[in-house]
């Protein structure tokens, strides 16, 4: 068992290296580009539409950016809600956010965060949707992140009924992530190429 688990997570952090690689080498005019048409799909995806509370991660310069998503999020009426890190703690805490100027700041790792006096805990059973970023998925759903299991720690807080879906580039997608007990599947991925249905595989 023990030894199963550090084949596992070599295999992980070898996964890590080469997509980080691959997603480094685009140009910011590509990663634009792939962003508006996961957005034009995210916004005609069914259970966005209905969802009225999401959480958005806050993109760095290589994800699939969210700005205008939350932005137009905020303009229909959604409420955001997105990571406040806990790096002690290794915790994600949602914090609801009005603003996407006035609020957020680049904080450690220049990852995007909300400002220390903009912090308005959310509590994770109200949140109907989360947008999640991830390193490599495979079509069934399962996650590779950064390493430190800050969104596996995290989605074990929510309700069963929020929906879980992850953005990524098509490169992003590999045949096999292998999982560990503590990894939380998606429901649903959406790239530049389309939405795909995690669970019905
Ligand atoms: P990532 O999901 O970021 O790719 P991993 O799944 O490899 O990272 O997890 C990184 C570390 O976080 C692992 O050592 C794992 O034990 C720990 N971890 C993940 N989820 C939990 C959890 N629910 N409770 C406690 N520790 C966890
Ligand atoms: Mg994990």
């Amino acid at each position: 068992m023990l030894n199963a688990n550090m084949e596992i997570e070599k295999q992980k952090s070898s996964l890590r290296k080469i997509i980080l690689a691959l997603r480094r080498a685009q140009s910011f005019r590509d990663i634009e580009k792939k962003s508006g048409d996961i957005r034009r799909k995210l916004f005609t995806f069914v259970p966005f539409s209905q969802a009225e509370t999401i959480l958005f991660y806050l993109a760095m310069k290589d994800e699939v950016q969210t700005e205008k998503m939350i932005e137009e999020s905020l303009q229909k009426g959604k409420r955001v809600v997105v990571p406040f890190i806990d790096w002690q703690r290794k915790e994600i805490l949602p914090s609801e956010i009005k603003d996407l100027t006035k609020d957020i700041e680049i904080g450690v790792f220049k990852i995007p965060q909300p400002k220390n006096n903009s912090y308005s805990p959310f509590s994770p059973v109200n949140i109907d949707m989360v947008i999640l970023p991830g390193l490599a998925f495979d079509r069934k759903g399962n996650r590779l992140g950064f390493g430190g299991g800050f969104y596996d720690r995290f989605l074990g807080k929510l309700s069963d009924r929020t929906k879980l879906v992850a953005l990524a580039f098509e490169l992003q997608l590999v045949d096999n992530v292998s999982s560990q007990s503590h990894d939380i599947a998606v429901d649903h991925l959406i790239t530049e190429r389309g939405i795909i249905n995690c669970k019905k595989l």
